[in-house]
């Protein structure tokens, strides 16, 4: 069984200079690998309406599924929803059912709809909203792409109610083996393993800790008793 493919677009200024780490991506990787979905690239671009336009359109035209991320909120420099409009050359404009929401959301918590959060309300044509329970302000979802807030928490929420309206494949499994040796030790026996294996992935991740090189094995497949083979023949082949 195939797995639909995604990319993600991190748009922000913020994670360019290094001032915010970029957690969404993360997360977002994480979530699509239990759904089946392959995440198989991610770009990050500046708040800059052309950037944005142009990784979108490259981004949607080679992938099942894109989701972005940053640029929705009430200032400024908030313009990913103008960008995406303007990237699938669809008007853009206050839609009443995102201003209810907005509208609903300030009248609850005693505040006003003014200028700036109603530029949250501004949807491209032909959009389907993506629900905020926890700030309200809508994502939208145009096309194959998906678009969401930047802040983490608005992320996960919108992803949440998102993820369950896309189709999977079977979800990616994966097995580790942790080992206190250096890569360069067992390179041998898991390439010979990992041609016996067409199927299923083979990586190997070195790390250092407490000043010693060690080594993290990771099989990723789909079929969980193929999956406890491979481990199974690793295992014998690079532990003593
Ligand atoms: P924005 O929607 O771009 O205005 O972002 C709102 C807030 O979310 C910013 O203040 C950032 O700190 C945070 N944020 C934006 N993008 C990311 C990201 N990719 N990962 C983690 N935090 C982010
Ligand atoms: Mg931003």
């Amino acid at each position: 069984m195939t797995r639909p493919t995604a990319a993600m677009l991190v748009i922000g200024d913020e994670i360019l200079s290094g001032r915010t780490l970029d957690t969404n991506t993360r997360t977002l990787a994480e979530a699509l690998t239990a759904r089946g979905i392959d995440l198989r690239e991610v770009r990050v671009v500046p708040d800059e309406h052309d950037a944005i336009g142009a990784a979108l359109n490259a981004l949607r035209k080679s992938h099942d599924h894109v989701f972005t991320s940053g640029g929705i909120g009430p200032t400024h420099d908030d313009i990913t929803a103008d960008a995406v409009a303007a990237a699938f050359g669809v008007p853009i404009d206050v839609r009443a059912d995102a201003r209810a929401l907005l509208e609903a959301h300030y009248t609850r918590s005693g505040q006003v709809l003014n200028a700036a959060r109603l530029r949250m309300a501004r949807i491209p044509e032909g959009a389907v909203l993506i629900e905020n329970p926890v700030s309200s302000a809508p994502g939208f979802r145009l096309g194959n792409v998906s678009v969401m807030a930047g802040v983490p928490a608005v992320f996960q929420a919108m992803l949440a109610s998102v993820l369950p309206t896309l189709a999977g494949g079977a979800p990616l499994l994966s097995a580790t083996l942790r080992l206190e040796r250096g890569e360069g030790e067992v390179a041998g026996p898991l390439a010979e393993v990992a041609m016996r294996h067409p199927a299923l992935s083979f990586a190997s991740y070195p790390f250092v800790a407490e000043g010693r090189f060690g080594t993290n094995l990771v099989i990723r497949g789909s079929d969980p008793d193929a999956l406890a083979r491979a481990e199974a023949e690793l295992r014998a082949a690079v532990l003593p």
